[in-house]
């Protein structure tokens, strides 16, 4: 795997630049994240050092945990993040072509999934209260 790999958003305003990348891909079904992603979110973990983002990011506080950023231009959306200091970046996969042949690692939520939204194969799987359970500040934080 590349030591650093280069992403950007479709219209290639941000530049995101990521050294030692995760090299596999997580999914959420939550209700929040179908509301942003419009059917399901995809994301895989970056510490914050490893990563250098240049272009105009807009951030949206989505809940009391975590932001979701977007380019102002073009409305890719880049990352999610909790807002705690030196929190690592979710970023999206579809910003940098290296990823389009890494795994699917998990899925979380899965018991909130959309019927279209079903994904087969052998990988990890955790309902909402499975989730909640091993992540106690995720407990109540919704949109609603
Ligand atoms: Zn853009
Ligand atoms: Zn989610």
């Amino acid at each position: 795997m590349a030591d650093q790999i280069e992403g950007r958003c479709l219209c290639g305003a941000v530049k995101i630049q990521l050294e030692a990348p995760a090299g596999w891909v997580g999914v959420c079904h939550c209700r929040m994240c179908q509301r942003w992603s419009g059917s399901l979110w995809a994301g895989f973990p970056a510490d914050h050092e490893t990563i250098t983002v240049t272009g105009p990011v807009r951030r949206y506080r989505s809940s009391q945990l975590a932001e979701r950023a977007f380019c102002e231009t073009c409305g890719s959306h880049l990352w999610m993040r909790d807002h705690k200091e030196g929190a690592p970046y979710d970023l999206m996969p579809g910003l940098f072509d290296e990823s389009r042949t890494w795994p699917l690692q998990g899925e979380i939520y899965v018991d909130e999934a959309m019927a279209s939204m079903a994904m087969a194969g052998q990988h990890r799987r955790a309902t909402a209260a499975e989730y909640r359970a091993k992540n106690p500040e995720t407990e109540g934080v919704s949109d609603e």
